[in-house]
């Protein structure tokens, strides 16, 4: 097997001098400012070895990253009941799709399409002031990195929230159908907020280690969720976590993952490994080119993939 190390260090050398690097995503204004050219990656094996590399530390807008720890925080308040609002299929659509909500009752497909990552952060929002739903889930990913640094970058929320048009409509179709049942202000607010959230690789591997643990936080040894919890977390990763091109990414790099529009990838090697990848730049579905190509390339050489019998 590869040196983690060694191949850490070699795929982040590469990255940064291939020059097709996908497009910076622009419809959020405040993201088109970010260049190109960064390229971050952090390892975490279950053993404990933090391998870094590139831009490991800066951190960036996790965007839609944030559905997971969304979700995390909804199944803890709510259990089971997050599913009457929320499927567990891939959508085969755009992120932000609306016709395939308006075919579907308003039902979103699956959590980490927008749609449905709105109706689970209502649940979180709960007709709360903003800043408590927004508060949780920063606490959580704090408490998950053992980082009290991390914050919202709150010039990404404004200009999301200037020009969240889309969500916006999902939203009020959603509230129509009785599947939010907040305010819908004050959940697209949680939403634009959590999705500001900024971390770097190092922060976002380590605030995914109890999902390879079996929901177990290695740091505090606390139980995050349970073990079936976790499981069926990865599952909804590796089949919904990269929107219409979620077969393609379970194809190629065979790991549960959730992109988001900043760039950033969280994968997961149940029992193996835990892996962030930041570039910000994007294909036509909305998922970092290169953050792609790089867990190909370290998931491949390490064998770590959910459909290899010891991976
Ligand atoms: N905040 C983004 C949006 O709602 C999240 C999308 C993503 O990261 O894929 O458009």
């Amino acid at each position: 097997m590869a040196d983690l190390a060694e191949l850490v260090d070699q795929i982040a050398k590469d990255m940064a001098t291939t020059p097709e690097r996908g497009r910076v995503a622009d419809y959020i204004p405040e993201l088109a400012k970010v260049s190109p050219a960064h390229f971050g990656l952090v390892a975490i094996t279950a053993d404990g070895q933090e391998v870094a590399a590139g831009d490991a530390d800066l951190p960036f807008s996790i965007q839609s990253v944030s559905k997971l720890f969304a979700l995390v925080e909804a199944l803890g308040r709510n259990a089971d009941a997050v599913w009457a609002r929320v499927g567990r299929e891939p959508s085969g659509s755009a992120f932000n799709s609306i016709v395939q909500l308006e075919a579907e009752g308003g039902r979103p497909r699956n959590p980490f399409i927008n749609a449905g990552a709105i109706a689970v952060t209502d649940l979180v929002a709960a007709g709360d002031d903003p800043r408590a739903g927004v508060g949780a889930i920063l606490r959580l990913v704090r408490r998950l990195a053992g980082d009290d640094g991390i914050s919202v970058d709150g010039a990404v929320a404004y200009s999301e929230a200037a020009t969240g048009h889309r969500n916006a409509a999902l939203a009020h179709f959603m509230k129509a159908h009785g599947v939010i049942t907040g305010s819908v202000d004050a959940t697209l607010s949680t939403y634009f907020h959590q999705c500001a959230i900024a971390m770097s690789c190092r922060q976002l591997a380590r605030a995914g280690r109890f999902l390879m643990h079996g929901g177990i936080d290695p740091a505090s040894g606390e139980a995050i969720v349970s073990p079936e919890r976790a499981r069926r977390i990865n599952a909804l990763m590796l089949t919904c976590g990269h929107y219409d091109a979620s077969g393609e990414f379970a194809f190629r790099v065979g790991l549960p993952a959730k992109s988001g529009v900043g760039g950033g990838i969280l994968a997961i090697a149940p029992g193996r490994a835990c892996i962030a990848v930041w570039s910000p730049g994007l294909s036509a579905q909305g998922n970092s080119l290169l953050g792609t190509a790089a867990l190909e390339r370290l998931a491949g050489a390490m064998g770590w993939n959910v459909f290899n019998p010891d991976g």
